[in-house]
């Protein structure tokens, strides 16, 4: 297939007017700028940017947004919203975490998101008993994607204790409850129906030093490794104070000192909510190329804190987003919020540009669409030659891009742009939204009323 761009994003710039060349394998094989655009070859409708891997997902809470922002007690906290959202987990079965997957995929791909990193920790029956195919959420989960056409790469997860300490699942968490090997078995059944699939990937996660000690992650890490040795691996890794408070007292040791003790880190790994840092842990994750996986609005919204970036960056850190909880399903916004809480922080602007990278949105799309393929383990850092063609495209009629080139192109749509600039989006060289809309948008929001009812019912 050839596209003509009008204008298009690469790692090293913009290009202006060039023919995108792309194979059946989905595959960029060819960019190349031309005079004029060929006369018998597609025009894309306005400028071209890398689609975002959203890095983090717990795709169920989609159906909670908005549920839980009422006072609840005199400390409205993390924990009083997990345990919310523990009741709600009660409510959902199969077929109800398809159709919620579903419609978030669908909202991901048209607010810029082309893949999602799905931390998948939902594995049991609401009673806690494993399913009798313990892979049948994780299928449900890939159903979704594949009938959304939205990349994916499957991280089941390993939930094995209540707390720091190896102190007991509380009931509401058996649902959770998995070992090393259920998860590797779990990984091993998706990866070996989706062999021929460019766009799905499988690697596993650690819910949190919380619920895996640094042995067993250890364990679930070499497992995952000795069958696929790029497969990428995630952990929760200091979200909130508490957890840094009850790590130090459990082990003497902040989390990611703790990680970075017991397993080698690098750059398969992908630490989110890297929240409480100090300059040491900072240091450790930005040396060893891991990502480090920030989701803004859910912290916003769960009252985590602040991620220290200007350090990070300082250090050459790799970074990206995700949507984790999916008060927000917009990838600008992400990235938008990401800013803001720095500028608000140290009363500052343009805190992630830098003499060498002028541009704030452009930066920061460029860095999060890089930080989020490596989190997800595909070839889709930008769209460059050997890369999987995984795009958006902007609607270069709409009044917000007026006079806009280059990097300001990315600017306004970080911080200037309305929510109806994304317009086609293509993934693995398909397109999956054509003109704001996605083939399956009605069915699926009608389903996911159905079942939104059903479950508050
Ligand atoms: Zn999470």
């Amino acid at each position: 297939m050839e596209l003509y761009a009008p204008s298009l994003m690469t790692p090293d710039g913009w290009l202006e007017g060039c023919l995108l060349s792309i194979g059946d394998n989905g595959v960029i094989d060819g960019i190349d700028v031309v005079d004029e655009p060929p006369p018998d070859v597609q025009r894309l409708a306005g400028p071209v940017l890398p689609g975002m891997p959203n890095l983090h997902s717990h795709a169920f809470q989609r159906a909670m947004a908005g549920l839980t922002e009422r006072w609840g007690s005199q400390t409205d906290s993390f924990w009083t919203w997990r345990t919310l959202m523990y009741k709600f987990v009660e409510r959902l079965g199969p077929e109800e975490i398809e159709v919620i997957a579903r419609q978030l995929y669908i909202e991901c791909l048209k607010g810029g998101y082309t893949a999602v990193a799905e931390f998948h920790y939902l594995h049991n029956a609401p009673d806690g008993t494993p399913y009798d195919n313990p892979a049948e959420t994780s299928h449900r989960i890939l159903a979704a994607a594949q009938e959304t056409g939205i990349a994916l790469t499957h991280l089941p997860v390993l939930y094995a204790y209540g707390g720091f300490g190896e102190a007991p699942l509380g009931e509401a968490q058996g649902r959770f409850r998995t070992d090393p090997e259920t998860v590797l078995r779990i990984g091993e059944s998706v990866a070996e129906q989706t062999a021929s699939s460019p766009v799905i990937t499988v690697g596993a996660a650690a819910h949190s030093l919380r619920a895996a000690p640094p042995a067993l992650v250890r364990e679930l890490q070499t497992g995952l490794h000795a069958r696929n040795p790029a497969a990428p691996i995630h952990i929760h890794i200091a979200e909130q104070v508490k957890e840094v408070e009850d790590c130090l007292f459990s082990s003497g040791k902040r989390p990611v000192a703790l990680l970075a003790e017991t397993c080698d880190l690098d750059r398969r790994w992908c630490l989110v909510h890297a929240t409480h840092l100090d300059e040491t842990e900072t240091a450790l994750i930005a040396d060893s190329g891991a990502v480090a996986g920030i989701c803004p609005t859910t912290e916003a919204n769960l009252g985590d804190g602040l991620f220290p970036l200007p350090g990070f960056l300082g250090r050459n850190g790799i970074l990206g987003i995700g949507s984790d909880s999916h008060v927000c399903r917009d990838a600008a916004e992400e990235l938008r919020l990401l800013e803001y809480g720095q500028r608000l922080h140290l009363r500052a602007r343009n805190v992630v540009a830098s003499e060498r990278e002028k541009a704030t949105g452009g930066n920061l799309w460029r860095r999060a669409v890089a930080g989020g393929a490596a989190a997800c383990g595909t070839p889709t850092g930008g769209l460059a030659v050997g890369n999987r063609a995984d795009l958006i495209v902007l609607d270069g009629d709409h009044p917000d891009l007026t006079a806009r080139r280059g990097d300001t192109i990315a600017d306004t749509l970080v911080f200037g742009g309305a929510r109806d600039l994304i317009r086609d989006v293509m993934v693995g060289g398909n397109w999956v939204v054509r003109e704001g809309r996605h083939p399956q948008e009605e069915a699926s929001a009608a389903a996911f009323a159905k079942t939104v009812e059903s479950v508050l019912d």
